[in-house]
């Protein structure tokens, strides 16, 4: 008998965390192993705290982690695995569109070997517009990424602990959890299943976050904007090179050397053009390396609901930056009461 851990990122989710908690409970004891489940509250604004709170006290299994603010989906999946300490982890939304039942499928997967069992969703739920993005993404990201990201694969997965403790180690800030997995190897099994319909309330993503999404999941693992800029670079030059050529002869043979400003202009602006879409790629690409040097946490954890989780997590806690040595005994720097900054 192993401990499998659960993990549920949490934003405003009051509806749904019940249910959850009732069918996620009802299948892992099914599989025979015991559960942990780790309910990660990422800076809700409704009763997801209080609830969490709750559920921590009346049942030990649950941890319950809250965040100090909103850090976003990836940070709570992220903060999740650092807590989990069960021997196999997965990663499923608080909102029931993963399915309960394949969590069984994935527990299997694993008893017979698997390091990696990871949803592919068929049978999308979501509007035609989304859908269509979706394919969009995973047909871009295949094209481009450096690692081979399976189509339709979401967070939706159960991970052996080693994989757990692999992703745990990679330090990168702007992370894209599906990748990450993908890059991280091991054995890994795809479990195919239907993409529920969310339970009760809206989805927490907006279309801002989403291409924002997946524009940081490709450039997390492409370096091919980068490439283009260069190939858009050599063809601009290539053409400048044989324009030049066709004025020189055309002004020296004394045919056609008509004043031509109107050229003159296309040109510039195209090469500006060219410029400034060169410049705010490599840009971008900075601005990610200036995230990754700052090194600020990803999520900071402001409380963890169940005693006990709180006393077995002090214990393991290695040095870090919440505190400072200060001559014999270590000294808080967090506000009384605030659990100090977690990692890194
Ligand atoms: N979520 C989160 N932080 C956020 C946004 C979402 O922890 O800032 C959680 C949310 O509670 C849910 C999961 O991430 O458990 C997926 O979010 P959602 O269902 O809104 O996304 P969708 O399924 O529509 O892609
Ligand atoms: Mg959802």
């Amino acid at each position: 008998m192993s401990l499998i851990s659960v993990i549920a990122p949490c934003f405003n989710e009051q509806e749904t965390l019940p249910e959850l908690y009732r069918q996620v409970t009802e299948r892992v004891e099914s599989s025979g192993h015991d559960l942990e489940l780790v309910l990660v509250d990422d800076g809700s604004r409704d009763r997801t705290p209080e609830l969490i709170e709750q559920l921590s006290i009346d049942d030990p299994r649950v941890r319950g982690v809250k965040l100090s603010r909103n850090f976003g989906h990836e940070a709570a999946i992220e903060a999740g695995l650092h807590e989990a300490t069960g021997d196999a982890v997965v990663i499923m939304d608080a909102d029931l569109q993963d399915s309960p039942n394949a969590l069984l499928e994935m527990i299997t997967a694993w008893e017979e070997g698997a390091d990696v069992a990871y949803a592919v969703r068929t049978k999308r739920k979501e509007g035609a517009v989304l859908r269509a993005a979706f394919s969009g993404f995973y047909r871009l990201a295949g094209r481009m990424m450096s690692i081979e990201l399976p189509t339709d694969a979401g967070p939706f997965s159960l991970m052996s602990r080693p994989v757990v403790d692999t992703l745990n180690e990679m330090p990168e800030h702007h992370r894209y959890f599906p990748g990450l997995r993908a890059f991280a190897g091991f054995t890994q099994v795809p479990i195919v299943v239907e993409r529920d319909e969310r339970l009760a309330g809206e989805t927490k993503y907006s279309f801002r976050k989403r291409t924002a999404g997946a524009l940081n999941a490709i450039m997390s693992f492409s370096k091919l904007p980068l490439r283009a800029v260069i190939t858009l670079g050599l063809i601009s030059a290539a053409l400048s090179i044989a324009g030049g050529l066709y004025v020189l002869i055309a002004r020296l043979s004394g045919a056609g050397a008509a004043p031509g400003w109107a050229s003159i202009i296309v040109v510039v602006l195209l090469l500006a053009g060219v410029q400034l879409t060169t410049l705010g790629i490599v840009g971008e690409y900075i601005g990610k390396i200036y995230d990754e040097v700052r090194k600020r946490p990803t999520f900071i954890v402001s409380q963890r609901f169940s005693e006990e989780a709180r006393a077995q997590t002090a214990s393991r806690r290695p040095a870090h930056r919440g505190r400072v040595e200060v001559g014999e005994g270590a000294e808080e720097v967090t506000a009384p009461g605030a659990q100090p900054v977690e990692r890194r």
